[in-house]
């Protein structure tokens, strides 16, 4: 349910890293390029039992979920348990699914997991192993990916064409990146067009406002000018985003107000103020860190009915900016955005706080670029991770493509 997170690093910073829409049920290409070689290994043995490791190198496309099968060749070899997957056997035949937050595996990168098992007499390796169906050969192979949860764009997706009236006036050197980045985005989203809870979705909500609440995954405490400076900082990055639009192709909304609701923490002494201006939660553990209330939460009631909300319709949130100590890069998705604490704490006057408008991209759907470079290494951009530190003119392009073919959704 919850958007996939992974973590890269790029050699002047850790950036970002998660496109997906927790509520799409899986983004993935229709034709994807899969190949990958499976290292296995028995890293301690001991007297009837063991403790085994997988590591996945992913030799195709990228991944946004994954499910490794193969055989033992010992009736006696057994499973008892696993992490960072979900591992499950029936017979000799062993599942290994990813965890919620390892799915997705950029083309290249590896992913590891582990269990420990019985066996009594040999303990053999796995002769071979499949990746979501097809077997690993060390090779890459393009084949339609079996998928029940893709949709044939061509068939079935409800039409989002911009009218024939609406302006398409990019600089002449970015007509033809943009129109592959859109047909990309076309091909490797599972519902383009029908997925409702774009920013856009929300923003339009609530006529031209976005409501944060943060969720403070953090050991540290938090002064009250610290608070304050957490949403002028939100403000101000948000608002980079929406000055791209400014007078174009009839967009409405020329300042958007954001509002900061709550702030979820582990302890409420962690928060040093005494009013109420914001709503505090305590102690409501999701993803092992603190949320706020789920009833006054979009990504929970998408449908905006916030009657269970203590605080009102008011307090409702759209958004989570989700802190969280150590945490390298970042996670984007409709759900909101996911940062280091240091990393933004430290920032909260920076001019662009290159990070989260790069989270924010993806909360109005633009897509990573980790495998392919639509500018063939030209110039940089925000949303290609460590390429740029603030929104560029192709940013800016990307960005109006998405609103040209989501406004007949709000009568404009
Ligand atoms: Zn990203």
């Amino acid at each position: 349910m919850f958007s996939k997170i992974r973590k890269r690093r790029i050699a002047w910073f850790a950036a970002c890293l998660a496109a997906a829409f927790s509520t799409v049920a899986v983004v993935q290409t229709a034709f994807a390029a899969t190949g990958c070689r499976v290292d296995y290994a028995v890293t301690s043995q001991w007297s009837g039992g063991f403790q085994g490791s997988i590591t996945l190198v992913n030799l195709g496309d990228r991944l946004e979920n994954w499910t490794l099968n193969f055989a033992f060749p010992d009736a006696n070899q057994k499973v008892d348990q696993g992490w960072n997957a979900e591992w499950t056997q029936s017979g000799t035949a062993v599942t290994v699914r990813n965890a919620g937050w390892n799915g997705t595996v950029a083309a290249g990168a590896s992913v590891t997991a582990g269990f420990t098992g019985r066996f009594s007499g040999a303990n053999p390796v796995p002769a071979s192993f499949s990746l979501n169906g097809t077997t690993c050969t060390g090779a890459v192979a393009t084949s339609p990916t079996p998928s029940a949860s893709v949709t044939p764009s061509a068939s079935v997706t409800p039409s989002a064409s911009p009218s024939s009236a609406d302006p398409w006036n990019p600089p002449s050197t970015l007509v033809a990146p943009l129109a592959a980045v859109w047909e990309h985005q076309e091909d490797t989203y599972s519902d383009l067009y029908g997925f409702k809870n774009y920013g856009w979705d929300q923003l339009f909500a609530n006529n031209g406002t976005i409501n944060y609440c943060v969720r403070w995954d953090s050991a540290k405490q938090v002064s009250t000018a610290q608070r304050d400076a957490v949403h002028a900082a939100l403000q101000k990055q948000y608002q980079k985003w929406m000055d791209q639009l400014t007078g174009w192709n009839a967009w409405p909304y020329q300042q958007v107000k954001v509002n900061v609701v709550g702030w979820a923490v582990r302890d409420r002494a962690q928060l040093e103020w005494t009013d109420s201006s914001v709503d505090i939660y305590v102690n409501d553990i999701r993803e092992d860190a603190p949320q706020c209330s789920e009833p006054c939460g979009r990504f929970f009631h998408q449908d905006g009915n916030y009657s269970g909300c203590t605080g009102g319709t008011s307090r409702h949130y759209d958004h989570s900016l989700w802190l969280t100590d150590g945490f390298n890069g970042g996670a984007g998705g409709d759900w909101g955005q996911r940062i280091g604490t240091e990393y933004f704490m430290s920032n909260l006057t920076t001019e662009n706080v290159h990070v989260l408008l790069h989270e924010i991209g993806h909360t109005y759907g633009l897509d990573d670029f980790y495998d392919w470079d639509p500018l063939d290494g030209k110039q940089g951009f925000i949303m290609m991770a460590g390429s740029a530190t603030e929104i560029t003119e192709f940013d800016k392009w990307m960005l109006r493509d998405w609103w040209r073919h989501l406004k007949s959704r709000y009568g404009l």
